[in-house]
Parts: structure tokens; sequence; C-alpha cells
């Protein structure tokens, strides 16, 4: 079995403030000790990494993104691209985000659940990409949020197929469309849609079948419908109010913020192409976005990171300028790493993942100089100097 070790640089083990001289021995896919630097052999036949001037981190976790999905400023071709387009764009973006250090991504919808082929193909090593959590199609009501692409269902036993059906597939996650949202054309980020005995059918298929379910939830009132169905985590989070935040803290429900989606919109604006009904919803939403953000942060909520990686201009590669926001709507540095490791591990049932730890899987990101520092060392691709994903090393710059 193929041996490395990595040494020197500061360690973050995903839970604990990072330290120095801490050494990695990693055995096949896993580590096999993570031991002080001074009680490395003198000889050893391992091939060695020496990180010294580097941040050595848990390989990241992205719990939201399309990975079919280009962020071009107007995706409105991409919605009637064939599906074999689809499949050739996100093995282009899988390599890409794999690139900028990401090891692991949490797929939340797919047409024709071309995500579970996605992950095929990286896990049988046609292409190169992230480990891929697929979701399959998204549920949600007629002509509701991402229906284009999704599973639409209406009533108790359609949303209970529609979700059977995605796990038939192989699905590892179910995605419940709570609200509308900014994406789809005509429909309103603050309204409820599945109703809560609908997005309970699923939420109770999902879990017979040991799997976990996550919401699409902008609005206050399908946010809380989804807490009441027994979600697991609500994406995005627009609108919290302090009952939304105490339902979730009672519910032990996690928030995906996804602060980067929207900002992106406000940003490049429709100068930059993005349509006028997208700008417009992501305008109103923008700085409740971050209020809430806050709200969650200061309560204790569960924060796990999430970027909706492939929204306009929001384009696979620049998924760690979340990290960035995430700091200045008042993380430390620590906690917005944390939530990219540990913290996504849990949210996306992977513990095996997103920790540096005996026994767990090998994935690890080598960024250079002090990312407790300047999260932002992260955006700049030139900055991983190795990406290594299951014991293998698949970017080394
Ligand atoms: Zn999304």
């Amino acid at each position: 079995m193929s041996r490395l070790i990595i040494k020197g640089g500061l360690y973050f083990d995903g839970v604990h403030s990072p330290r120095e001289g801490l050494a990695l021995v990693i055995e096949g896919e896993k580590f096999e000790r993570v031991i002080p630097a001074t009680a490395l052999p003198t000889e050893t036949d391992a091939r060695v990494i020496d990180a010294s001037g580097c941040t050595v981190l848990p390989g990241l976790i992205d719990c939201h993104v399309h990975i079919t999905s280009s962020g071009a400023a107007d995706s409105s071709q991409e919605r009637h691209d064939p599906d074999a387009l689809l499949a050739l764009r996100a093995a282009k973006n899988a390599r890409i985000i794999l690139n900028s250090g990401f090891t692991t991504v949490r797929n939340m919808g797919s047409r024709n659940q071309i995500d579970l082929s996605v992950k095929q193909a990286i896990d049988q090593g046609y292409i190169l990409g992230p480990r891929v959590i697929t979701s399959g199609m998204c549920i949600t009501m007629t002509g509701g949020h991402g229906w284009m692409g999704g599973r639409q269902v209406d009533g108790v036993d359609e949303a209970r197929k529609g979700t059977r059906e995605q796990l038939r597939a192989g699905a590892e996650i179910i995605k419940i469309m709570a609200t509308g949202g900014v994406m789809t054309p005509g429909v309103e980020p603050g309204s409820a849609q599945l109703t809560v005995e609908e997005m309970q059918a699923a939420v109770e298929e999902a879990h017979k079948a040991g799997r976990k379910t996550a919401s699409h939830a902008q609005g206050t009132t399908g946010i809380k419908n989804a807490i009441l169905a027994g979600i697991d985590s609500i994406e995005h989070g627009i609108f919290l109010d302090d009952e939304a935040i105490q339902l979730m803290l009672e519910h032990d429900v996690a928030l995906v913020p996804t602060l980067v989606a929207p900002y992106h919109i406000v940003k490049g604006g429709i100068e930059a192409g993005i349509p006028a009904y997208a700008v417009d919803k992501a305008n109103q939403v923008f700085e409740a976005h971050k209020q809430s953000f806050k709200k969650a942060l200061q309560a204790g909520v569960t924060i796990a990171f999430g970027t909706d990686c492939g929204t306009p201009l929001n384009t696979p590669g620049r998924n760690a300028l979340e990290f960035e926001l995430m700091v200045e709507a008042g993380m430390t540095p620590l906690q917005a790493l944390t939530a990219a490791t540990s913290t996504a591990a849990k949210v996306c049932d992977r513990p095996e993942m997103g920790s540096l730890a005996a026994g767990k899987l090998a994935d690890v990101t080598i960024v250079q100089g002090n990312v407790f520092d300047d999260v932002r060392l992260l955006q700049d691709q030139n900055n991983i100097s190795y990406v290594i994903k299951g014991g293998a090393v698949v970017v080394k710059r």
C-alpha cells in the first residue's frame, strides 16, 4: 500500500485551533496516524511532502453545488441543453472544483439524475473530480422552484413516490423545495410551496432509507414548514425570524447559508447580463440574508459551508469566496473553516471525512500561507499547493 507523510506547516484538524509541529502518516486511503513531527522516523521509504509555510486542512467540503451548471450570467439557455451536454459540463466543473481545494461536494438537484452518473464517472476514474454526494432530482411542487429539472409532485402520495424514485436511483440526499427562489422566473423567494404534509412524506421516506434531507427554504413560513416536516438542513435560510431560529435549535437543524449566491447577482447586476427577474429578487433578499446569517450564528445554530455554485457568476472554482463572506458576516476564520470541514461532514452524514485524524479518509488541502490570518488565500488556485483525495495526490502545483 502506498504510504505518504506530510510534515511541516500549520495543521487544522477540522475541529480545534490550528497548531504546528504535527505530521500526518497516510496509509492507503486513510490517515494511519497523526503524530508529533519529532516522532517521525529519520529513515522512511514513504513519499514525504514538506508543507512548511503552508496551512494543512482537511479536504474542503461544499454542501451545496450545482455541478452541471456553468455559472453563466444568464443560464436560461442551459435549461434547454441536452443531458449529455450537462454531463460533459459537469466533468469540466468537477475538475475545476477539485483544483480549488474541494474534495467533496453535495450536489443539490440534478435534471434526470445526471449527478449520479457524474459521481460514477469520478469514482470509476473516467474523470477527475471531488467526491460527489448526490441528490438526483429535487422534489418540488408543480410549477415550483426548480421545476424545469425537478420531480414535480402534488399531494402526499406523489411526494412519497417522487422521493422513492430518487432513492431507487441511488440518491444520497433528498432535496425538497419548501419555498420559491431567485432563479426560477415567476416564483417568489418568500412564498411557501410544498406543504408540511408533502414534505413530511418525503422526509419520512428518506429517513427510512437512512438518508438525510435538505430544504431549499428562503421565506419564513416555508422554513418553519420544512423544520416541522423533520428536515435536516435549511439551505439559504434568507428570512429567519426568532421563532425559526428557535425551531432550528430545538430540532437540531443546520443552516447552509450560501451567502455568495445573491452576492454575485447583486454585484454583477443586469450590466453583467443577469436576467432582470433574478437581479430584482436578489436585491430584495441580500440584506435580509446577511442579517439572518448573523442571528443564526449568534444563536448557535449549526452552520455548514455551501455556495450554490453554478448560479449567475458563481462559477466553479470560486467556491472559496464564501469563506470571506462568512468572516465578513461575523464568523472567525476558525468557525468558517470548521463549517467547511467537520461540520460539513456532519451535515452531509459523512463522519469519515472532514477531519485530520487516524482512521478518517485522507482528504487534504494544502494552502500556501496561513489561512487563519487571511481566508482570502483560499480564493487563488495558485495558492493551493496540493490536493489529496483518499491518500492520492490529485493536484500538485
Ligand atoms: Zn441551489
